[in-house]
């Protein structure tokens, strides 16, 4: 299968491009991104095929049905890393929470969040590529907090691959800062700035820009790509998620193949509910994609309303960081399959140089034909968090928000599929704070009242963090971002 570009072309690149190519170099004519040209059909056929396969089997036959160009054997590989998961026979577990209510647990991989669904594999992909074509690469990551540990844990130790990540110094929490400047690999680099998110993907994107950085990368034989979330080689393993969380639902017999289901995510990047939209046009049974937001809500205005508008917006810090997006990448996809290149692309021009994009009635009606959206500020999410935890259910701050847009936008009668981001672990504070009211706790603290009042267990891997040498405390300025890198190339 080959791959298009949202913006159309510019006669410059090719036509299409296969998928390897769409991993490599992800940015397309005029700043777009790649597309699949075609999709599978994996309807009600595929799913009765696979009712009863194990999760890497059936995620096997839909990568294969993609016809990308990876080995097979690459591909098993990069399955196989789901086997370390908690539960090595089934890696997303599916929870009845309340009646017509599922939660879909994407956390229980090595970092205790979601990223690891997609970086998890992907990170044997792209290796696997780069020493097919006998060329080294040096990934650049910026992280608020959930892909950077994701992406080191996946690179670590591999061929071909070197990591720089950067992170706001005081920007993340002390689990999220200590599962990176842990991780121990001579391929890996953490680097802390001075500074906010902002300031550390601006340094990323500088750099990605920079031709007199990349020249001196050259001399290294050193190529640069990033690994964030509109690589299309991580959106590929978020379709197979929403597929076996369906059938999940048909094992336990609370929906009959056929039967459709609301899909609700919460939503950053737009690259989990991306996921779910290409299930649901292969022939998934879904109802609607809810698409559940923070304070930083420009998704649902869009959805609601059909304008996307940052221009008296600057992003709020709340209590479910990883969705503190303004600009959401993988929309541009939607807009694209939904309403072609043309107008994709002069809607990116609008957004771009006035800060605002307004869809036609007609697109609006198109894109509610799908999408449901609603936002949950931080006290009706903790609010939602207790509620859950009476009734037997510990989640954290980034599920909450679609508990709330359950409530509001789901119709009786028709089961939801929650999409769970993040293990309890990864933002204690808030949740320490939901269950008991003790504010402002430390990490440490947070988690072992937690585990008190829930009675759990903290998990290994969380715990041997605050015991573990921190190999990387270099915190530097904007400036030094450069050079730093390239010293450790
Ligand atoms: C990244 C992330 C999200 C947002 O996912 P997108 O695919 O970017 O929409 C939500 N919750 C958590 C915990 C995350 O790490």
């Amino acid at each position: 299968m080959n791959f298009i570009e949202t913006r159309g072309n510019d006669g410059s690149r090719p036509y299409n491009v296969s998928f390897s190519q769409a991993i490599l170099s992800p940015i397309a004519s005029y700043g777009g991104l790649y597309v699949p040209l075609t999709l599978p059909d994996l309807g009600e056929v595929f799913l009765e095929k696979h009712s009863e396969s194990s999760y890497k089997t059936m995620a096997m036959d839909m990568l294969l049905a993609f016809g990308i160009d990876i080995d097979k054997d690459v591909l098993y590989e990069a399955l196989d890393l789901y086997d370390d998961f908690d539960n090595s026979t089934n890696p997303v577990p599916v929870v009845k929470v309340q009646e017509n209510l599922f939660v879909s647990e994407l956390y229980h991989g090595p970092t205790r969040a979601f990223k690891d669904m997609a970086l998890q594999p992907f990170g044997v992909v792209l290796s696997s590529i780069a020493q097919k074509k006998k060329e080294k690469y040096l990934i650049l990551a910026a992280t608020s907090g959930d892909t950077g540990p994701a992406a080191l844990e996946t690179f670590k130790n591999r061929a071909n691959v070197q990591v720089a990540c950067l992170y706001p110094d005081g920007g993340t929490s002390d689990v999220q800062r200590l599962q990176m400047v842990t991780e121990d690999a001579s391929n890996l680099k953490v680097i802390g700035i001075h500074g906010d998110f902002d300031d550390a993907q601006n340094a990323l994107k500088t750099l990605l820009d920079s031709d007199t950085f990349k020249a001196k990368l050259k001399e290294d034989h050193i190529s640069l790509s990033a690994a964030n979330s509109v690589n299309f080689g991580r959106i590929i393993f978020q379709i197979i998620y929403h597929i076996h969380s369906y059938l999940e639902l048909v094992r336990m017999g609370e929906v009959k193949i056929g039967e459709k289901v609301y899909l609700n995510v919460p939503s950053g990047n737009f690259g989990n509910a991306l996921g779910g939209y290409y299930a649901m046009k292969m022939g998934l049974p879904v109802e609607k994609i809810i698409i559940a937001s923070n304070e930083n809500n420009v998704l649902t205005k869009l959805i609601n309303e059909g304008k996307y508008d940052l221009r008296d917006s600057s992003v709020v810090s709340t209590t479910s960081p990883a969705m503190d997006i303004l600009k959401s990448s993988n929309v541009e996809r939607i807009l694209f399959d939904m309403f072609g290149a043309a107008r994709t692309k002069e809607l990116m021009i609008e957004l771009q140089d006035n800060n605002n994009y307004t869809l036609s009635k007609d697109e609006l009606y198109t894109l509610q034909t799908v999408f449901l959206a609603d936002f949950c500020n931080g006290d009706e999410g903790k609010k939602y968090i207790k509620e859950a935890f009476l009734k037997g259910y510990l989640m954290d701050p980034h599920t909450a928000t679609c508990f709330k847009a359950n409530d509001t936008c789901a119709k009786e009668g028709v089961k939801s599929i929650v999409y769970s981001t993040a293990e309890w672990t990864k933002f204690s504070p808030t949740i320490a704070n939901a269950l008991t009211g003790e504010a402002d706790a430390e990490d440490i603290t947070a988690l072992k009242s937690i585990a008190k009042e829930a009675n759990v267990e903290i998990p290994d891997m969380i715990n041997a963090l605050f015991s573990k040498e921190v190999i990387y405390d270099t915190i530097i300025n904007k400036e030094d971002i450069e050079k730093e890198i390239l010293s450790f190339v």
